[in-house]
């Protein structure tokens, strides 16, 4: 056997190594991508191991969307109904209170499909359910507490990864090593592949309010107010409301010096219907800072590797699409890779076709997402809100019949519907 070279700006002694594994696909990243990838190879009789670095799948704030692609496919697993037995509310999309009146940018509830909104469960209950139907199939393997450190390259071919777990380092052999590893995948960072990213005018402060009595009607489940050069935000949950302040890049060490009483302040002003609610919150740890990011990576994969998910590309949060174009991935590398897998003959060229029939819908919705950036967030994030005003030509958009249900299914399905293919 080749001794392994090993790429990793931490090399591990190899004495250090406590036993050599193997598997026919490892997946680095238990996220929306890595689970999901792993439950469909799983069913398809391939062996998988999937390697998550956290002891369990419990991070606050990772949303929580399940769009009607997600749903669709999950309805071919024959899981709809039963995710729909976890404690959930629906969104078909928000409402955005201009000055000059209320805007809808777009509405799920028009769509043809059995799901017309998005079905909001926190991610934490998702990743279970998902990652416990996997494994029901004997070649699941899922561990948790392993996180990966090191690729093993052979001839150039990657052939595993390096991981710590509690008990010390660990080496998983594959055909195929999959990262699924987030935005910041390290997976990606030791194969040296640079994403090419931009910078969205905005960033969002992520946090909880309470459900008190009486609560305000809310159109299509969401809401945005708009005043101040922000955005508030609001999802309607089961039992509490999702809440996010849109504020210009740049602004958060400002917004932090002035602390939890300007943003409270803020809120009530924009919004007064919730002024109550936003007494609630007294400490700087109820928010969750997200910087907006939007990245592409000019390849997906190398020999013996392939990236998914956030680790390819890192979507904006405009319509919340980060998590289904992550399992759309997940679907489209399944139905490529896993017959190469089972007959254990993947090559760059499966590779390639991943990322070619990924590529295209993850371009079409960045382009969408920073088309809104610059014609509404933008002009929103720079006016008072006596001059908000929606851009006349999305309102016009929106009232023509051909073109108003277009943002609604980019966000919902993509510029095609992906679909789990059996061979
Ligand atoms: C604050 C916030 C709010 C968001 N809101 C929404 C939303 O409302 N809707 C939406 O669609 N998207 C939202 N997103 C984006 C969404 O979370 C991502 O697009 C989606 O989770 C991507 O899935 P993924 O599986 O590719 O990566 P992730 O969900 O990031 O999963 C990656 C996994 O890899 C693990 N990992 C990382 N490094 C290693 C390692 N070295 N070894 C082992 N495991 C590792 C991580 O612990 C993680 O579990 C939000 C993101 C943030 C940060």
């Amino acid at each position: 056997m080749t001794t392994p070279s090993i790429v990793a700006s931490t090399q591990a002694q190899e004495s250090e190594i406590l036993d050599v594994q193997k598997t026919s696909c490892c997946i680095v990243g238990g996220g929306p991508a890595g689970a999901m990838l792993a439950l469909l190879l799983a069913r398809r009789g391939v062996d998988v191991t999937l390697l998550e670095m956290h002891q369990d799948f419990d991070r606050e704030f990772r949303g929580d969307t399940i769009h009607p692609s997600t749903l669709e496919i999950l309805d071919q697993l024959g899981l709809a109904d039963p995710i729909h037995e976890i404690p959930h509310s629906k969104i078909s999309g928000p409402t955005l209170q201009f000055a000059d009146g209320p805007f809808r940018p777009f509405d799920l509830g028009r769509l043809k499909t059995r799901y017309p909104y998005i079905l909001m469960i926190p991610q934490v209950r998702f990743l279970e359910f998902i990652t416990a139907e996997a494994a029901k199939y004997p070649r699941f393997r899922l561990v948790m507490r392993a996180q990966v450190q090191q690729l093993v390259v052979e001839n150039g071919v990657v052939s595993g990864v390096r991981y710590r777990a509690s008990d010390g380092l660990h080496e998983l052999r594959a055909q195929l090593t999959v990262g699924a590893d987030g935005r910041f995948s390290q997976v990606r960072h030791l194969a040296a592949i640079e994403p090419v990213k931009t910078a969205p005018p905005m960033d969002v402060l992520w946090f909880k309010l309470p459900k008190l009595k009486d609560e305000p009607e809310i159109t299509g489940g969401a809401f945005g107010g708009i005043g101040h050069g922000r955005i508030f935000i609001l999802l309607e949950r089961s039992d509490y409301w999702q809440a996010g302040l849109v504020f210009p890049k740049g602004q958060y060490q400002q917004l932090r010096t002035q602390g939890v009483e300007a943003v409270r302040k803020s809120l009530a002003e924009i919004e007064p219907r919730f002024a109550k609610h936003a007494e609630s919150l007294t400490d700087w740890h109820q928010f969750t800072l997200l910087s907006v990011e939007s990245s592409r990576c000019p390849v997906w994969h190398k020999p013996g590797l392939l990236l998914i998910g956030d680790a390819a590309h890192v979507m904006s949060p405009i319509g919340g699409v980060g998590i289904n174009y992550a399992i759309q991935d997940a679907v489209v590398a399944s139905n490529l890779l896993a017959a190469p897998l089972k007959s254990g003959n993947v090559s760059e060229a499966d590779l390639v076709k991943v990322q070619r029939q990924r590529e295209l819908p993850t371009k079409a919705i960045q382009a969408m997402q920073s088309f809104m950036q610059s014609r509404l967030i933008a002009n929103v994030l720079s006016c008072g809100l006596s001059q908000a005003r929606v851009p006349w030509q999305l309102r016009l958009f929106t009232r023509i019949p051909i073109l108003r249900n277009l943002p609604s299914r980019l966000i919902a399905f993509g510029i095609r519907r992906v679909r789990i293919r059996e061979n």
